[in-house]
């Protein structure tokens, strides 16, 4: 059925930068594409052959929609189903940040994770993403992501951005994927149209206005902020960019890479997707330079973490590169470059993952964590059994495998070599000890 757009859309439309009506509009009427990331810590031969995305190199286009519940790959995190057009934080990190060593990065407005997965594979193990989701209800989807995309340099929080305003100067880049009145997914998601208004419009602008400058303050001098909506409206688009480079003294940045894209409209503030003119939904993304005199740095409080101890290192293939530390969380594993970075993060945020949970001693045994099952932490040969496709959906259902009789103890589960949870392998059943809130609920075909 041909999509039915709100009262005032059509009208809303007119004159917006750079489209070409016609063509936009009966590009919405099309399927939406199909695409995902590959995660380039966790390879795998499944995609090999699909079409890239021009502007990100692990985002690939599929020729039709997977079950991805019923791909276990999937539940691996070996890729992330993601829309193409917002995978462009790719271009724009590559070319606008030279130092990825030691870099923090802030995505303020991440659940469900596409973008911060996207910058945990950016950043490739160097520096620190703290993934912040102010709505509790939507932060255990992030960390979920989160754990099973698998890196150890990641954090997520659970914030206003208010209250990153008492990290002063703390980040040296920050994403705001701000909340939008959503036009750019019609076609992905028709559903949107639902609550799509020249009201709602007017509403998301003003927040949007308040969350640059209730976050500003985090933004290190001459750090980088990514703005992006998926709406169409100049009023949450241009003109918010344009708000900072005004109110809060930005320097409006070019994307170079993104300009030899055929097809991404530059405006005057930024880069806009077209559906009809590029193969993703509609998308805008603009890059500011913070340019005023930042307050001085945050002083560190003092944080002892200690050496990973014998019980934990021994599953890991380099405990050396990790400190070990007991939080509110459990005792984490923390990437020993993050030593000075994490205390005042702990002291002012709400955090829900931190790390990577290292797991507990069963009587006399350490048990590891389902995070560190699904991170690249352990050892090679740490115990592991590989499961075949049929074995890996029963057990993403939580349900218990044929024991073995040549082997015994806790191994990973793994699909295609990779980490899908931990199961208990006894003669007569293997104890299926994927955490309850991961299964899958669908039935198996
Ligand atoms: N970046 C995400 C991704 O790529 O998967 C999508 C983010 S979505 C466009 C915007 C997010 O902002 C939502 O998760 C929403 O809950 C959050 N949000 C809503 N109100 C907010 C506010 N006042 N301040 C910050 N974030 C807010």
């Amino acid at each position: 059925m041909p999509l039915q757009f709100p009262a005032g859309f059509s009208q809303h439309i007119h004159h917006l930068p750079g489209i070409q009506e016609e063509k936009f509009l009966a590009a919405l009427q099309l399927p939406a594409p199909i695409s995902i990331r590959l995660n380039p810590e966790k390879k795998s031969a499944a995609f090999l052959d699909s079409n890239p995305v021009s502007w990100c190199e692990f985002g690939r286009y599929l020729p039709s929609r997977p079950d991805f519940t019923l791909d276990p790959l999937f539940h691996t995190g070996a890729y992330y189903v993601q829309e193409a057009s917002s995978m462009s934080i790719w271009s724009a990190l590559n070319d606008l940040v030279t130092d990825k060593k030691d870099l923090r990065v802030l995505d303020l407005c991440a659940a469900p994770g596409g973008k911060s997965t996207l910058v945990a594979s950016w950043l490739a193990g160097n520096g620190l993403l703290v993934a912040n989701e102010v709505i509790r209800g939507r932060a255990g989807i992030l960390t979920d992501n989160l754990i099973r995309w698998g890196s150890a340099n990641t954090i997520v929080s659970n914030n206003d951005p208010r209250q990153f305003g008492k990290l002063e100067a703390f980040f040296d880049v920050i994403l705001v994927d701000a909340p939008c009145s959503g036009s750019g997914m019609f076609r992905k998601d028709p559903a949107a149209m639902d609550h799509w208004s020249e009201d709602a419009v007017v509403h998301c602008a003003a927040r949007q206005e308040r969350i640059l400058t209730d976050v500003w303050p985090a933004l290190k001098e001459g750090g980088l902020l990514l703005y992006s909506t998926c709406s169409y409206s100049e009023a949450e688009d241009e003109r918010i960019s344009k708000f900072a480079e005004t109110a809060l003294a930005a320097e409006l940045l070019a994307i170079p890479s993104l300009e030899k894209i055929p097809g991404i409209v530059k405006t005057q503030a930024g880069y806009r997707f077209y559906p009809g003119e590029i193969q993703g939904e509609g998308f805008y993304l603009s890059a500011l330079r913070k340019t005023s005199e930042a307050e001085a740095p945050y002083s560190k409080p003092a944080f002892r973490p200690v050496t990973v101890p014998a019980s934990v290192a021994g599953w890991m293939a380099h405990p050396e590169h990790f400190l070990y530390s007991e939080t509110h969380l459990g005792n984490s594993l923390i990437p020993i470059h993050l030593h000075e970075s994490l205390p005042p993060l702990l002291k002012h945020l709400h955090i829900l993952k931190c790390g990577v949970l290292a797991g507990e001693m069963k009587g006399k045994d350490f048990l590891p964590s389902h995070e560190m099952a699904l991170s690249n932490l352990l050892h090679p040969e740490a115990p592991q059994l590989e499961l075949d496709k049929n074995e890996a959906l029963h057990y993403l259902k939580k349900e218990a495998l044929p024991g073995r009789s040549d082997i015994r103890g806790w191994h990973r589960m793994n699909y295609m070599g990779l980490g899908l949870g931990w199961g208990n392998i006894l003669p007569n059943r293997i104890n299926n000890g994927l955490p309850k809130s991961w299964r899958i609920l669908k039935e198996l075909e």
